[in-house]
């Protein structure tokens, strides 16, 4: 009779949905393998982006230079639109650069961004979106390296770095 001892009940009401989006559990949109254009109002973003983001990718601030956390960067690894999930850049095309800001030659597939000429501040740049959710990631410059010779420079807040798998 000493053996019957009652085992501690397993909590039954312990939700078992919460398997999925853990690193953006405050942004539904987010998904790095799902490529449906998304058409959301400002609010929306608003309340699922950090708000450092947010001025960044719904209103093209632009983060001071040399502060951000990929500038200098050397990991091994894609680059991914940190508002949406959508792959924007491979390691392999970024390259040193003394502006401050992280800098790649060429995207990771021809869609991945998309262009809009910005005459702000007196200057006509070429600004860039990304290809899924309209979000400001930088602008594109001319004086990049071989073989593309552009510069499409970003901000370090605008993408999500995921290293390769060993
Ligand atoms: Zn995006």
């Amino acid at each position: 009779m000493a053996s019957c001892q009652a085992s501690p009940r397993l909590n039954a009401s312990k939700p078992d949905n919460a398997m999925k989006s853990t690193s953006f559990p405050q942004n539904p949109y987010y998904s790095r393998t799902d490529t449906t254009r998304l058409d959301l109002p400002d609010e929306v973003w608003k309340k699922v982006l950090s708000s450092d983001l947010y001025a960044v990718a719904r209103h093209g601030e632009t983060e001071r230079a040399f502060t951000g956390k990929y500038w200098n960067y050397e990991g091994i690894g894609t680059y991914y639109c940190a508002a949406c999930g959508n792959a924007l850049f491979r390691s392999d095309a970024k390259f040193a650069s003394t502006c401050g800001w992280p800098s790649f030659f060429e995207t990771v597939r021809p869609g991945s961004v998309t262009y809009r000429e910005d005459t702000s501040y007196g200057m006509i740049r070429t600004e860039v979106l990304c290809g899924r959710c309209d979000a400001h990631l930088g602008h594109l410059f001319d004086d990049g390296p071989p073989p593309t010779g552009k510069r499409f420079c970003m901000n370090s807040i605008s993408l999500d770095f995921e290293p390769d798998r060993k």
